[in-house]
Parts: C-alpha cells; structure tokens; sequence
C-alpha cells in the first residue's frame, strides 16, 4: 500500500494505492495531479482557463481535458435550468471565493450588474477551440477534481493495482477491489460537525461526491455564505440543504450533480432524479433530515448517535 498525500486545486488530497505497481502507480498519480492542477486552475500561464479568461473574447485552443469538463458542464446546466453554470466565477470572485481575494458580501448593485456575466449558453465551442465574451469569465471548481480522480482510475488501468481510493477533497473514487475482497466503506460527513460523520455507504467501483456549506464559507452578522453560488440570484446557497452527495460512477458528472443539486435544494434535486435518473443521491437538510435513494438505501448505515432522521425516496 502506498499512500500519496498533495494540496492542489486547493484542497488536501490523498490518494491510497494497492498492488505490485503502487508506488510507480502513486507516483504517477502525484504527476497528473499536478499537471491538472495547473492546466484548470483560473491563474497561471499553463491553464486553458486562464487563458479563456483573458482571451477578450477571440477563440482559443483547448486541451481535450478542458474540453470534456466543459461539455459535460454545459449538459447539466441545459438539464437544471442553469443552477449549475462554470460562467458563475465573476460573481464567486466578489464574494471573495476565487483565489486571494478577500470575502465580502457585495453590494445588490453590483450582484446584478455581474449576473449580466452569467450565462452558459453563451460558451462557443468549435472543435477544440472556444471561446467567451468579452466580460465573462468561466472556472472548473466544480467539475476539475471528479475529471481528475476519473483519470487517476483510468491510470491505475495501466499499472498493477489490486486496489485504491482517492480522495480528493469531498471527492471520494475507487478503483478495484479492498484487500479481502469486500465493498469499500466511504463516509458521509456531518455538514455540522465535518470532523465527524453520519453514516457509511459501502460501494463497489464508483465515485461518491460531496457538495456543501460546509467545505468552504465565511460568516458575517451571523449568517453563513457559501461557495456555491445560485446563478438565479448571484448570493450563495440558501435553500435547506447543508449537502448533496452523488454517486455513480462517472466522477465528473458526479462532481457537476453534487454542484447541481445542492443549488436546486431538496424539491429540485429530487425531480432531477425523477427526469435523468442514473445516479444515486444522498441530501442532508437543515431541519435534521437525511435522504438517501432507494437505489443505495440498502448499502448506507446510519451512524447510531447521528442526529438526522432517514428518510428514503
Ligand atoms: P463543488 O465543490 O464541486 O461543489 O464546486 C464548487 C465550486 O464550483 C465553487 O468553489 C466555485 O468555484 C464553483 N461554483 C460555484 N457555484 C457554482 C454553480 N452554481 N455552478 C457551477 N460552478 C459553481
Ligand atoms: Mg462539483
């Protein structure tokens, strides 16, 4: 077993390996993972995001890495009628939740003037080229993580490894099998007290993706704000639901739905599941419930001291 610990896209990530190949395997990954880091990070002179951002508007030549996130974003957007939209940074910018800049509620003059910025449909893609106007600005917070840990999965393919979990912030993919054979157990955090957990879910091969309040916010005057940030309205998150986990086993779309869903709340993430189905989901509200899928409810274990009444759908 080899275990690789990094901080990048701005989170800990660790990644645990298994088989003959796990330290060239665990190697490997570290190396993707940093060339990731830069090739989707919003600043650098080696991202595509970087330089869609400050393209003023003219086309530019994507990696396919880029090109995938991107057209997968835009799918989900299309399917939650624009809840989940990467044209959102200008306003996750204000707020204070993209690189170093500092938190702060900005004014309603201005949340409406960036809201102009907001809009999926206006992404022009050509081949491998693409392009945005002019005064928009696009990033990869929500999609880059569940692309990466679904390549590291394609990567290990190409080692000798039994087994491994990557763990890359509330992103959680596994690859193969556990030692003796049995399920992987993946835990479900406590969105209130995220040093511990609710329950457990125990899984085959598959991602399980986490979205929520809790992963990155501020508080002011005794309110929270959050990172994820509701394109209808450009304030973060406010809707009853403390976080929306997706399973399945593609980590990019999990990674695009656990976004989704949180901004559609509970009523909204429900009926996406009705409509597109194909994935299991796990939502945690704020008056104290948790609701999990028929699809997973047989594999979750709730936690005997866990404050939230279960509830299946
Ligand atoms: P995640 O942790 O995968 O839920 O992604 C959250 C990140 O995605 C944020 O830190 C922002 O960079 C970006 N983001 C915020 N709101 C949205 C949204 N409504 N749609 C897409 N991306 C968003
Ligand atoms: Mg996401």
């Amino acid at each position: 077993m080899t275990t690789l610990t990094a901080f990048a896209m701005d989170t800990y990530m660790t990644v645990s390996v298994r088989g003959i190949d796990s330290f060239e395997a665990a190697k490997a990954a570290g190396e993707l993972i940093e060339e990731y880091d830069s090739l989707f990070s919003v600043s650098g002179s080696g991202s595509d995001i970087a330089a869609i951002n400050s393209a003023a508007g003219e086309p530019v030549n994507i990696s396919s890495e880029t090109l995938r996130q991107i057209t997968a974003s835009i799918e989900v957007s299309g399917r939650s009628g624009g809840a989940f939209d990467i044209t959102v940074e200008p306003l996750a910018d204000a707020w204070g939740f993209s690189g170093g800049s500092e938190y702060r509620i900005p004014s309603d003059l201005e949340i409406s003037q960036l809201l102009d910025k907001v809009d999926y449909s206006r992404i022009q893609i050509s081949g491998n080229t693409l392009s945005i106007p002019d005064d928009m600005k696009i990033s990869l917070g929500a999609t880059a993580k569940g692309y990466t840990s679904d390549a590291l999965v394609a990567l290990f393919g190409s080692y000798r490894v039994d087994g491994a979990v990557i763990s890359l912030g509330g992103n959680v993919q596994t690859f193969g099998t556990k030692k003796d054979g049995s399920e992987w157990i993946i835990a479900i955090q406590d969105p209130n007290d995220p040093e511990r957990y609710t329950g457990t879910v125990s899984v085959s091969e598959t991602a399980v993706v986490t979205s929520g309040n809790y992963q990155r916010y501020f508080e002011s005057g005794g309110k929270r704000y959050g990172h994820i940030i509701d394109p209808a309205t450009g304030y973060p998150v406010q809707n009853g639901l403390l976080s929306a986990t997706v399973i399945c086993h593609s980590g990019l779309l999990s990674d695009c739905l656990s976004t989704a869903l949180f901004v559609l709340g509970e009523e909204g993430a429900k009926s996406y599941y009705e409509t597109y189905g194909g994935f299991d989901m796990i939502l945690i509200t704020s008056d104290g419930r948790i609701i999990v899928t028929s699809g997973i409810a047989g594999s979750y274990t709730q936690e005997k001291n866990s404050p939230y009444i279960l509830e299946v759908f």
